[in-house]
């Protein structure tokens, strides 16, 4: 059965990254949870045990990550999955043949495969729409309407959706709000605290934050949502191994330092690559220019460590990433390190050409996941690729 996780409401952040839902180890007092790497526990009589019966159903180190994310995240219940994507598939499983679901259509380039392509396939239905645009939300929300999907900031245009206004609509359509927060972490953006019912993660980014594990996490407060939750996770087994758990478990404790870093230094680079001679557009909500700035004050803290840039020409953006030494071509985004991708050939290749175009996604924007290296030698390596892109 699931166990509610309290943890105490005094204790602030950082505090809670380092601390939620760990004990000291009853065996030795080992500080740091140990990872309990088992697939069975002892049964000291029929009906007897400590509560742990076989690992896919739960497991000590599994455990203390999800009560650690779920308390980061304000919500009482938190589910471990072996990847970002079996997270999202988790959910999409609390659904029935023939329930409608309204997505933003600029979501991670997987989510939006496994929606159209499995789920469509196995009777769900799905609309996408323009997340910036709440009159579109509404427009689009029907009576089979059972789950709407936001993904804010978004992936790589960096847009917004207004999750308080969008959980308004949801609960009036008696509809569950999903809410991808991969992006922007606990650390910037709670969306439960904005009236979601559902947080999800890719832990794989910036939770773990050291690009050494692939996971996932699903947050919830409500007691029936956690219920059915235990069940798919259970019943479908997409669960993590605890080693990969204790990985996360490791990054979580630092999360609040990353972000501040990964966040300060995005910061410096976007700025100055608004006044770059060589970049035609940059996207990123802690801009003045951004669109939706005045939305990214108020529902986060922070702004991140994601930008993309435009630089008008396919050959340009190639050229560009193949020449920057510190920031490696790579997928992925979110680890201590800085990396530089191309979405229209790489994460979002499987999103048809003409949906990226609608999108703004173009064949020449790059995409910067900014690390925590020193800011001034990460300007540099951007500033000799950009000459040398022509
Ligand atoms: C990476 C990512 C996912 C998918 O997670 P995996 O761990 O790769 O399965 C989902 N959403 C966002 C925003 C992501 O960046």
């Amino acid at each position: 059965m699931t166990k509610a996780f309290a943890e105490d409401a005094s204790r602030r952040f950082g505090t809670r990254a380092v601390h939620a839902g760990q004990v000291p180890d009853p065996l030795a007092g080992a500080v740091m949870t140990p990872i309990y790497q088992t697939s069975t526990y002892v049964q000291e009589g029929l009906g007897l045990n400590k509560g742990y019966e076989y690992a896919r159903t739960s497991n000590p180190t599994r455990e203390a990550l999800e009560r650690n994310i779920a308390a980061l995240e304000g919500g009482r219940y938190g589910f471990a999955f072996a990847s970002g994507l079996a997270a999202l598939d988790a959910v999409l499983k609390l659904l029935s043949a023939g329930d409608h679901v309204v997505s933003g259509e600029n979501v991670y380039g997987g989510s939006h495969r496994q929606m159209t392509h499995i789920w469509a396939r196995l009777g769900l239905a799905f609309t996408f729409v323009d997340a910036t645009d709440q009159d579109a939300f509404a427009a689009a929300v029907t009576p089979r309407t059972k789950l709407i999907y936001a993904e804010t900031p978004t992936n790589p245009m960096m847009q917004l959706c207004d999750l308080a206004a969008t959980a308004q609509l949801a609960r009036r359509a008696s509809a569950l709000l999903v809410v991808d927060n991969t992006f922007a972490t606990p650390y910037f953006q709670r969306p439960l605290e904005l009236g979601a019912d559902i947080v999800l993660h890719s832990t794989t980014k910036y939770l773990n934050g050291h690009s050494d594990m692939v996971g996932g996490m699903v947050v919830v407060n409500r007691d029936d949502l956690a219920e059915r939750l235990a069940f798919v996770q259970n019943g479908s087994g997409a669960v993590p191994g605890p080693f990969d758990c204790w990985l996360a478990l490791r990054g979580t404790k630092t999360l609040a330092l990353r972000m501040r870093q990964h966040d300060a230094n995005a910061r410096r680079i976007a700025e100055w690559l608004t006044r770059h001679p060589k970049v035609e557009r940059v996207y990123y909500p802690g801009l003045p220019s951004h669109p939706q700035h005045e939305l990214a004050c108020r529902q986060m803290t922070g702004f991140g460590g994601m930008i993309s840039l435009e630089l008008g020409a396919v050959a340009r953006a190639r050229a560009f990433v193949e020449r920057t030494r510190i920031f490696s071509l790579a997928e992925s985004l979110g680890g201590v390190e800085s990396l530089v991708g191309h979405p229209a050939s790489m994460t979002h290749a499987s999103v048809p050409p003409e949906r990226r175009r609608a999108m703004g996604l173009t064949d020449s924007l790059v995409r910067l996941s900014v690390g925590i290296e020193d800011v001034e030698d990460l300007i540099a390596d951007l500033d000799q690729a950009l000459v040398a892109a022509g």
